[in-house]
Protein backbone atom coordinates (compact mmCIF):
# COMPACT_ATOMS: atom_id res chain seq x y z
CA UNK A 1 0.00 0.00 0.00
CA UNK A 2 0.86 3.21 -0.77
CA UNK A 3 1.43 4.76 2.70
CA UNK A 4 4.36 2.29 3.71
CA UNK A 5 6.41 3.04 0.42
CA UNK A 6 6.38 6.84 0.66
CA UNK A 7 9.87 6.97 2.85
CA UNK A 8 8.39 10.89 4.10
CA UNK A 9 5.61 12.83 3.52
CA UNK A 10 5.68 14.37 0.37
CA UNK A 11 4.69 17.52 1.09
CA UNK A 12 7.56 17.99 3.14
CA UNK A 13 9.62 16.71 0.75
CA UNK A 14 8.12 18.91 -2.20
CA UNK A 15 6.93 22.21 -0.02
CA UNK A 16 9.13 25.31 -1.48
CA UNK A 17 10.19 26.94 1.54
CA UNK A 18 12.59 30.04 2.09
CA UNK A 19 15.29 28.25 0.91
CA UNK A 20 14.02 26.74 -2.15
CA UNK A 21 16.71 27.15 -5.03
CA UNK A 22 14.72 26.14 -8.35
CA UNK A 23 18.30 26.19 -10.08
CA UNK A 24 19.59 23.49 -8.24
CA UNK A 25 16.01 21.63 -8.58
CA UNK A 26 16.72 17.89 -10.13
CA UNK A 27 13.77 17.44 -11.98
CA UNK A 28 13.92 14.08 -12.95
CA UNK A 29 14.30 13.23 -9.43
CA UNK A 30 11.72 11.11 -7.34
CA UNK A 31 11.66 12.32 -3.68
CA UNK A 32 10.48 9.93 -1.43
CA UNK A 33 9.86 7.49 -4.03
CA UNK A 34 12.07 4.63 -4.37
CA UNK A 35 10.01 1.94 -5.64
CA UNK A 36 10.22 2.69 -9.35
CA UNK A 37 6.77 2.94 -11.64
CA UNK A 38 5.41 -0.20 -11.40
CA UNK A 39 4.99 -0.11 -7.52
CA UNK A 40 3.83 4.06 -7.97
CA UNK A 41 1.15 3.04 -10.58
CA UNK A 42 -0.04 0.18 -8.14
CA UNK A 43 0.37 2.65 -5.07
CA UNK A 44 -1.70 5.32 -6.97
CA UNK A 45 -4.70 3.31 -7.74
CA UNK A 46 -4.79 1.82 -4.01
CA UNK A 47 -4.85 5.78 -2.77
CA UNK A 48 -8.04 5.58 -5.03
CA UNK A 49 -10.02 4.24 -3.08
CA UNK A 50 -9.61 6.75 -0.08
CA UNK A 51 -9.17 9.86 -2.05
CA UNK A 52 -12.98 8.40 -3.25
CA UNK A 53 -14.63 8.19 -0.56
CA UNK A 54 -13.26 11.26 1.25
CA UNK A 55 -14.38 13.21 -2.22
CA UNK A 56 -17.64 11.97 -1.50
CA UNK A 57 -17.77 13.31 2.17
CA UNK A 58 -16.54 16.72 1.05
CA UNK A 59 -19.27 16.45 -1.38
CA UNK A 60 -22.21 15.10 0.62
CA UNK A 61 -21.31 18.02 3.25
CA UNK A 62 -21.86 20.31 0.51
CA UNK A 63 -24.97 18.92 -0.43
CA UNK A 64 -25.92 19.17 3.23
CA UNK A 65 -24.93 23.19 3.96
CA UNK A 66 -21.58 22.87 4.36
CA UNK A 67 -18.92 25.39 3.25
CA UNK A 68 -15.72 23.57 2.75
CA UNK A 69 -14.01 22.94 -0.45
CA UNK A 70 -10.98 22.66 -2.14
CA UNK A 71 -8.44 24.30 -5.02
CA UNK A 72 -5.77 22.40 -6.58
CA UNK A 73 -3.85 24.89 -8.68
CA UNK A 74 -2.25 23.37 -10.80
CA UNK A 75 1.08 25.68 -13.08
CA UNK A 76 3.51 24.16 -15.06
CA UNK A 77 5.40 25.02 -18.38
CA UNK A 78 4.05 23.43 -22.05
CA UNK A 79 4.57 19.79 -21.57
CA UNK A 80 4.81 19.17 -17.87
CA UNK A 81 2.15 17.41 -17.44
CA UNK A 82 -0.90 19.62 -16.16
CA UNK A 83 -3.12 17.67 -18.35
CA UNK A 84 -2.34 14.39 -17.32
CA UNK A 85 -3.22 15.70 -13.43
CA UNK A 86 -6.55 16.29 -14.22
CA UNK A 87 -6.96 13.14 -16.61
CA UNK A 88 -4.87 10.57 -14.16
CA UNK A 89 -5.50 11.79 -10.67
CA UNK A 90 -9.06 13.36 -10.90
CA UNK A 91 -10.18 10.29 -12.76
CA UNK A 92 -10.03 8.98 -9.78
CA UNK A 93 -12.74 10.63 -7.92
CA UNK A 94 -16.73 11.12 -8.53
CA UNK A 95 -16.50 13.83 -11.60
CA UNK A 96 -19.98 15.15 -10.08
CA UNK A 97 -17.67 16.44 -7.76
CA UNK A 98 -14.78 18.04 -9.70
CA UNK A 99 -15.05 21.40 -11.68
CA UNK A 100 -12.30 21.87 -14.03
CA UNK A 101 -11.29 25.41 -15.13
CA UNK A 102 -8.23 26.17 -17.61
CA UNK A 103 -6.94 29.65 -18.42
CA UNK A 104 -5.60 30.52 -21.67
CA UNK A 105 -5.25 34.39 -23.16
CA UNK A 106 -7.77 36.38 -21.28
CA UNK A 107 -11.11 36.88 -23.85
CA UNK A 108 -12.09 40.37 -25.08
CA UNK A 109 -14.52 40.19 -22.00
CA UNK A 110 -12.05 38.81 -19.37
CA UNK A 111 -9.10 41.33 -19.94
CA UNK A 112 -11.74 44.57 -19.74
CA UNK A 113 -11.68 42.95 -15.98
CA UNK A 114 -9.34 42.86 -12.92
CA UNK A 115 -6.97 39.59 -13.77
CA UNK A 116 -8.84 37.90 -10.46
CA UNK A 117 -12.31 38.58 -12.47
CA UNK A 118 -12.42 35.31 -14.24
CA UNK A 119 -10.86 33.29 -11.29
CA UNK A 120 -13.00 34.15 -8.77
CA UNK A 121 -16.04 32.62 -11.48
CA UNK A 122 -14.16 29.74 -11.59
CA UNK A 123 -13.65 28.97 -7.62
CA UNK A 124 -15.22 25.77 -6.77
CA UNK A 125 -18.75 25.99 -4.80
CA UNK A 126 -19.31 24.02 -1.70
CA UNK A 127 -18.14 20.50 -1.30
CA UNK A 128 -16.00 20.73 -4.48
CA UNK A 129 -12.92 20.00 -5.37
CA UNK A 130 -11.84 22.77 -8.58
CA UNK A 131 -8.37 21.93 -10.01
CA UNK A 132 -7.20 24.85 -12.19
CA UNK A 133 -5.10 23.86 -14.93
CA UNK A 134 -3.00 27.38 -15.65
CA UNK A 135 -4.70 29.90 -13.15
CA UNK A 136 -4.01 33.81 -11.99
CA UNK A 137 0.35 32.79 -11.84
CA UNK A 138 0.10 33.07 -15.44
CA UNK A 139 -0.25 36.74 -14.44
CA UNK A 140 3.10 36.93 -13.01
CA UNK A 141 4.23 34.72 -15.05
CA UNK A 142 3.69 34.67 -19.08
CA UNK A 143 2.12 38.22 -18.42
CA UNK A 144 5.79 39.22 -16.38
CA UNK A 145 7.85 37.49 -19.60
CA UNK A 146 6.11 38.67 -22.35
CA UNK A 147 6.03 42.05 -21.08
CA UNK A 148 1.94 42.47 -21.62
CA UNK A 149 1.64 44.98 -18.54
CA UNK A 150 4.42 47.30 -16.74
CA UNK A 151 6.73 45.99 -14.23
CA UNK A 152 5.36 48.01 -11.26
CA UNK A 153 1.74 46.56 -12.20
CA UNK A 154 3.15 42.37 -12.10
CA UNK A 155 5.63 43.59 -9.39
CA UNK A 156 2.19 44.09 -7.23
CA UNK A 157 0.65 41.18 -7.71
CA UNK A 158 2.32 38.79 -5.56
CA UNK A 159 1.04 40.18 -2.46
CA UNK A 160 -2.39 40.44 -3.98
CA UNK A 161 -2.56 37.09 -4.98
CA UNK A 162 -1.29 36.11 -1.35
CA UNK A 163 -4.04 38.30 0.38
CA UNK A 164 -6.82 37.02 -2.54
CA UNK A 165 -5.71 32.96 -1.58
CA UNK A 166 -5.80 33.46 2.22
CA UNK A 167 -9.39 35.45 1.95
CA UNK A 168 -10.16 31.73 0.19
CA UNK A 169 -8.55 29.83 2.84
CA UNK A 170 -10.40 32.30 5.49
CA UNK A 171 -13.47 30.86 3.68
CA UNK A 172 -12.80 26.77 3.97
CA UNK A 173 -10.92 26.70 1.28
CA UNK A 174 -8.25 24.46 1.21
CA UNK A 175 -5.64 25.67 -1.63
CA UNK A 176 -3.25 23.27 -2.71
CA UNK A 177 -1.08 24.23 -5.49
CA UNK A 178 1.38 22.39 -7.00
CA UNK A 179 4.45 23.01 -9.90
CA UNK A 180 5.14 20.52 -12.21
CA UNK A 181 8.85 21.15 -13.04
CA UNK A 182 10.10 19.81 -16.40
CA UNK A 183 13.84 19.71 -17.47
CA UNK A 184 14.79 21.32 -20.19
CA UNK A 185 16.21 18.32 -22.20
CA UNK A 186 12.97 16.42 -21.20
CA UNK A 187 10.72 19.56 -22.40
CA UNK A 188 12.52 18.79 -26.07
CA UNK A 189 11.80 15.57 -26.11
CA UNK A 190 8.31 15.74 -25.37
CA UNK A 191 7.26 18.50 -28.17
CA UNK A 192 9.58 16.43 -30.86
CA UNK A 193 7.53 13.67 -29.68
CA UNK A 194 3.85 15.72 -30.53
CA UNK A 195 5.75 16.64 -33.73
CA UNK A 196 6.30 13.34 -34.37
CA UNK A 197 3.39 11.42 -33.71
CA UNK A 198 0.14 12.19 -35.56
CA UNK A 199 -1.70 11.56 -32.33
CA UNK A 200 0.10 14.39 -30.39
CA UNK A 201 0.36 16.81 -33.48
CA UNK A 202 -2.59 18.32 -32.30
CA UNK A 203 -1.10 19.53 -29.24
CA UNK A 204 1.76 21.46 -30.32
CA UNK A 205 1.34 25.28 -30.74
CA UNK A 206 3.33 27.29 -33.29
CA UNK A 207 4.40 29.49 -29.88
CA UNK A 208 5.44 26.28 -28.11
CA UNK A 209 9.20 27.25 -29.71
CA UNK A 210 9.13 31.11 -28.67
CA UNK A 211 8.18 30.04 -25.31
CA UNK A 212 11.04 27.25 -25.06
CA UNK A 213 13.07 29.89 -26.49
CA UNK A 214 12.62 31.82 -22.99
CA UNK A 215 13.02 29.21 -20.75
CA UNK A 216 15.68 31.26 -18.48
CA UNK A 217 13.23 33.86 -18.31
CA UNK A 218 10.20 31.50 -17.31
CA UNK A 219 12.41 29.85 -14.71
CA UNK A 220 12.93 33.31 -13.37
CA UNK A 221 9.33 33.99 -13.46
CA UNK A 222 8.50 30.77 -11.92
CA UNK A 223 11.53 31.20 -9.07
CA UNK A 224 10.07 34.50 -7.46
CA UNK A 225 6.58 33.02 -7.53
CA UNK A 226 8.11 30.42 -5.23
CA UNK A 227 10.00 32.85 -3.55
CA UNK A 228 7.24 35.09 -2.77
CA UNK A 229 3.86 33.29 -3.03
CA UNK A 230 4.68 29.90 -1.31
CA UNK A 231 2.91 30.83 2.38
CA UNK A 232 1.57 29.06 5.20
CA UNK A 233 -1.55 29.31 4.23
CA UNK A 234 -1.27 27.89 0.77
CA UNK A 235 2.07 26.58 0.24
CA UNK A 236 3.63 25.21 -3.57
CA UNK A 237 4.55 22.13 -3.76
CA UNK A 238 7.32 21.78 -6.61
CA UNK A 239 7.10 18.54 -8.05
CA UNK A 240 9.73 17.11 -10.35
CA UNK A 241 8.46 16.26 -13.18
CA UNK A 242 10.35 14.49 -16.01
CA UNK A 243 8.75 11.25 -14.50
CA UNK A 244 5.16 11.63 -15.22
CA UNK A 245 4.49 8.75 -13.25
CA UNK A 246 6.29 10.52 -10.60
CA UNK A 247 4.49 13.35 -10.23
CA UNK A 248 1.35 12.29 -11.03
CA UNK A 249 1.97 9.77 -7.76
CA UNK A 250 3.01 12.95 -6.00
CA UNK A 251 -0.01 14.59 -6.59
CA UNK A 252 -2.54 12.26 -5.64
CA UNK A 253 -0.70 11.85 -2.15
CA UNK A 254 -0.60 15.37 -1.46
CA UNK A 255 -3.79 16.08 -2.11
CA UNK A 256 -5.00 12.86 -0.32
CA UNK A 257 -3.60 14.10 2.55
CA UNK A 258 -4.48 17.43 2.71
CA UNK A 259 -8.39 15.66 2.02
CA UNK A 260 -7.80 13.29 5.46
CA UNK A 261 -6.69 16.18 7.30
CA UNK A 262 -9.70 18.09 6.69
CA UNK A 263 -11.91 15.59 8.64
CA UNK A 264 -14.94 15.68 6.88
CA UNK A 265 -17.28 13.37 8.08
CA UNK A 266 -20.50 11.82 6.53
CA UNK A 267 -23.52 14.67 6.95
CA UNK A 268 -26.17 13.46 9.62
CA UNK A 269 -29.58 13.60 7.54
CA UNK A 270 -32.06 15.71 9.01
CA UNK A 271 -34.78 12.95 8.60
CA UNK A 272 -34.94 9.98 10.94
CA UNK A 273 -34.70 7.03 8.76
CA UNK A 274 -37.04 5.34 10.98
CA UNK A 275 -40.00 7.34 10.04
CA UNK A 276 -38.89 7.20 6.40
CA UNK A 277 -38.54 3.76 6.58
CA UNK A 278 -41.65 3.24 7.48
CA UNK A 279 -43.40 5.05 4.95
CA UNK A 280 -40.57 3.24 2.42
CA UNK A 281 -42.03 -0.28 3.72
CA UNK A 282 -45.46 0.86 3.16
CA UNK A 283 -45.37 1.33 -0.46
CA UNK A 284 -43.13 -2.70 -1.01
CA UNK A 285 -44.98 -5.71 -1.38
CA UNK A 286 -44.24 -7.84 2.04
CA UNK A 287 -41.87 -10.61 -0.03
CA UNK A 288 -39.62 -8.28 -1.47
CA UNK A 289 -39.56 -6.25 2.29
CA UNK A 290 -38.31 -9.32 3.91
CA UNK A 291 -35.47 -9.84 0.73
CA UNK A 292 -34.52 -6.67 2.18
CA UNK A 293 -34.64 -7.55 5.93
CA UNK A 294 -32.84 -10.88 4.81
CA UNK A 295 -30.22 -8.71 2.87
CA UNK A 296 -29.73 -6.15 5.31
CA UNK A 297 -26.77 -6.99 7.74
CA UNK A 298 -24.57 -8.04 4.58
CA UNK A 299 -25.18 -4.65 2.40
CA UNK A 300 -24.48 -3.08 5.65
CA UNK A 301 -21.75 -4.49 6.95
CA UNK A 302 -20.48 -3.95 3.58
CA UNK A 303 -20.24 -0.60 3.29
CA UNK A 304 -18.76 -0.50 7.24
CA UNK A 305 -15.82 -2.70 6.16
CA UNK A 306 -15.37 -0.54 3.20
CA UNK A 307 -14.95 2.76 5.74
CA UNK A 308 -13.57 0.65 7.94
CA UNK A 309 -10.76 -0.05 5.62
CA UNK A 310 -10.56 3.43 4.38
CA UNK A 311 -10.55 4.84 7.75
CA UNK A 312 -7.16 3.08 8.77
CA UNK A 313 -5.60 4.27 5.92
CA UNK A 314 -6.62 7.93 6.61
CA UNK A 315 -5.67 7.03 10.22
CA UNK A 316 -2.03 5.78 9.12
CA UNK A 317 -2.03 9.21 7.78
CA UNK A 318 -3.32 11.16 10.44
CA UNK A 319 -1.20 9.55 12.92
CA UNK A 320 2.16 9.46 11.46
CA UNK A 321 4.41 11.27 13.64
CA UNK A 322 2.45 11.86 16.55
CA UNK A 323 3.39 10.51 20.12
CA UNK A 324 1.87 7.49 21.40
CA UNK A 325 -0.95 9.40 23.39
CA UNK A 326 -2.28 11.04 20.57
CA UNK A 327 -1.96 8.34 18.19
CA UNK A 328 -3.92 6.24 20.39
CA UNK A 329 -6.88 9.39 20.69
CA UNK A 330 -6.70 8.81 17.04
CA UNK A 331 -7.48 5.38 17.07
CA UNK A 332 -10.02 5.33 20.03
CA UNK A 333 -12.26 7.55 17.73
CA UNK A 334 -12.31 5.35 14.75
CA UNK A 335 -12.91 2.71 17.19
CA UNK A 336 -16.02 4.76 18.45
CA UNK A 337 -17.18 5.56 15.04
CA UNK A 338 -17.35 1.89 14.22
CA UNK A 339 -19.55 0.73 17.43
CA UNK A 340 -21.48 3.76 16.31
CA UNK A 341 -22.19 2.42 13.05
CA UNK A 342 -22.43 -1.18 14.06
CA UNK A 343 -25.07 0.17 16.73
CA UNK A 344 -26.92 1.76 13.87
CA UNK A 345 -26.78 -1.36 11.91
CA UNK A 346 -28.67 -3.55 14.70
CA UNK A 347 -31.23 -0.57 15.07
CA UNK A 348 -31.75 -1.11 11.42
CA UNK A 349 -32.57 -4.38 10.98
CA UNK A 350 -34.59 -4.50 14.77
CA UNK A 351 -36.68 -1.43 12.94
CA UNK A 352 -37.10 -3.58 9.57
CA UNK A 353 -37.79 -6.85 11.72
CA UNK A 354 -40.88 -5.05 13.09
CA UNK A 355 -42.31 -3.48 9.83
CA UNK A 356 -41.92 -6.70 8.59
CA UNK A 357 -43.53 -8.36 11.80
CA UNK A 358 -46.32 -5.81 11.44
CA UNK A 359 -47.13 -6.92 7.41
CA UNK A 360 -46.38 -10.72 7.72
CA UNK A 361 -44.51 -12.37 10.66
CA UNK A 362 -44.20 -15.71 8.61
CA UNK A 363 -41.85 -13.86 6.04
CA UNK A 364 -39.49 -12.95 9.62
CA UNK A 365 -36.24 -14.71 8.66
CA UNK A 366 -34.47 -16.31 11.94
CA UNK A 367 -32.96 -14.04 13.78
CA UNK A 368 -29.69 -13.74 14.48
CA UNK A 369 -27.81 -13.74 17.63
CA UNK A 370 -24.35 -13.86 16.87
CA UNK A 371 -24.08 -10.27 15.69
CA UNK A 372 -20.88 -9.37 15.09
CA UNK A 373 -19.19 -7.32 17.78
CA UNK A 374 -18.91 -3.77 16.98
CA UNK A 375 -14.85 -3.58 16.47
CA UNK A 376 -15.06 -7.31 15.23
CA UNK A 377 -11.89 -7.62 13.05
CA UNK A 378 -10.77 -3.90 12.03
CA UNK A 379 -10.14 -3.35 15.48
CA UNK A 380 -7.61 -6.34 15.39
CA UNK A 381 -6.30 -4.93 12.14
CA UNK A 382 -5.21 -1.48 13.18
CA UNK A 383 -4.03 -2.58 16.23
CA UNK A 384 -1.53 -5.21 13.46
CA UNK A 385 1.45 -4.04 12.48
CA UNK A 386 0.76 -3.14 8.91
CA UNK A 387 2.56 -6.04 7.00
CA UNK A 388 1.44 -8.67 9.12
CA UNK A 389 -2.63 -7.49 7.82
CA UNK A 390 -4.45 -9.55 5.77
CA UNK A 391 -4.75 -7.58 2.37
CA UNK A 392 -8.73 -5.86 2.46
CA UNK A 393 -9.71 -6.86 -0.56
CA UNK A 394 -8.58 -10.77 0.63
CA UNK A 395 -9.68 -10.51 4.03
CA UNK A 396 -13.56 -9.56 2.68
CA UNK A 397 -13.18 -12.55 -0.36
CA UNK A 398 -12.46 -14.65 2.23
CA UNK A 399 -15.19 -13.39 5.16
CA UNK A 400 -18.19 -13.23 2.35
CA UNK A 401 -19.21 -17.11 1.39
CA UNK A 402 -19.36 -17.02 5.46
CA UNK A 403 -21.76 -13.55 5.54
CA UNK A 404 -23.63 -14.84 2.22
CA UNK A 405 -24.71 -18.00 4.66
CA UNK A 406 -25.27 -15.97 7.67
CA UNK A 407 -27.24 -13.01 6.67
CA UNK A 408 -27.06 -13.43 2.68
CA UNK A 409 -30.42 -14.73 0.39
CA UNK A 410 -29.83 -18.18 2.13
CA UNK A 411 -31.71 -16.82 4.97
CA UNK A 412 -34.75 -15.27 3.11
CA UNK A 413 -34.97 -18.63 1.17
CA UNK A 414 -34.91 -20.58 4.30
CA UNK A 415 -38.10 -18.10 6.01
CA UNK A 416 -40.02 -18.71 2.52
CA UNK A 417 -39.64 -22.59 3.04
CA UNK A 418 -40.34 -22.11 6.42
CA UNK A 419 -43.34 -20.45 5.48
CA UNK A 420 -44.49 -23.16 3.40
CA UNK A 421 -44.29 -25.75 5.44
CA UNK A 422 -45.93 -24.47 8.47
CA UNK A 423 -48.96 -23.81 6.07
P1 LIG B 1 -1.83 24.36 -22.49
O1 LIG B 1 -0.64 25.03 -23.13
O2 LIG B 1 -2.04 24.80 -21.08
O3 LIG B 1 -1.84 22.90 -22.67
P2 LIG B 1 -3.42 25.15 -24.71
O4 LIG B 1 -2.24 24.93 -25.54
O5 LIG B 1 -4.69 24.45 -25.04
O6 LIG B 1 -3.11 24.91 -23.16
P3 LIG B 1 -4.76 27.53 -23.98
O7 LIG B 1 -5.32 26.89 -22.76
O8 LIG B 1 -5.72 28.08 -24.94
O9 LIG B 1 -3.69 26.67 -24.73
O10 LIG B 1 -3.85 28.68 -23.49
C1 LIG B 1 -2.68 28.47 -22.81
C2 LIG B 1 -1.84 29.69 -23.04
O11 LIG B 1 -2.50 30.81 -22.49
C3 LIG B 1 -0.50 29.60 -22.39
O12 LIG B 1 0.49 29.92 -23.32
C4 LIG B 1 -0.57 30.65 -21.32
O13 LIG B 1 0.65 31.24 -21.03
C5 LIG B 1 -1.56 31.63 -21.88
N1 LIG B 1 -2.18 32.45 -20.83
C6 LIG B 1 -2.80 32.00 -19.74
N2 LIG B 1 -3.18 33.02 -18.95
C7 LIG B 1 -2.78 34.14 -19.57
C8 LIG B 1 -2.86 35.51 -19.24
N3 LIG B 1 -3.44 35.94 -18.11
N4 LIG B 1 -2.35 36.39 -20.11
C9 LIG B 1 -1.76 35.96 -21.25
N5 LIG B 1 -1.65 34.70 -21.61
C10 LIG B 1 -2.15 33.78 -20.77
Amino acid sequence: MAKDEWTEDPRRLLMAGPDFDLSSFDRSATPGWSRGKRAAKKAMRSRGKLLSELQERLYAQGRSGGNKRVLVVVQGIDTAGKGGIARHVMAMVDPQGVSLASFGPPTPEEARHHYLWRIRRALPKPGRIGLFDRSHYEDVLVVRVEDLVEEEVWRKRYAEINHFEKGLVDQDTVVIKLALMVSHEEQGMRLMERLDRPDKRWKFSSSDIPTRLKWDAYQEAYADVFRLTSTAHAPWYVLPADNKWYSRLAATEIITRELVEMRVQWPKPRWRPDVQRRRLAETMSPESLARSVAETEEVVLEAIEDSSEVGREAFTLLTEGLDAERRSAVHDALRVKRESFMADLERTIANKRELLAAVDPTLLPPEEHDAPSPDAGNQRAEEQPTEDRPRPDKERKARKPAKDKKAGKGKGKRARKGKKSKN
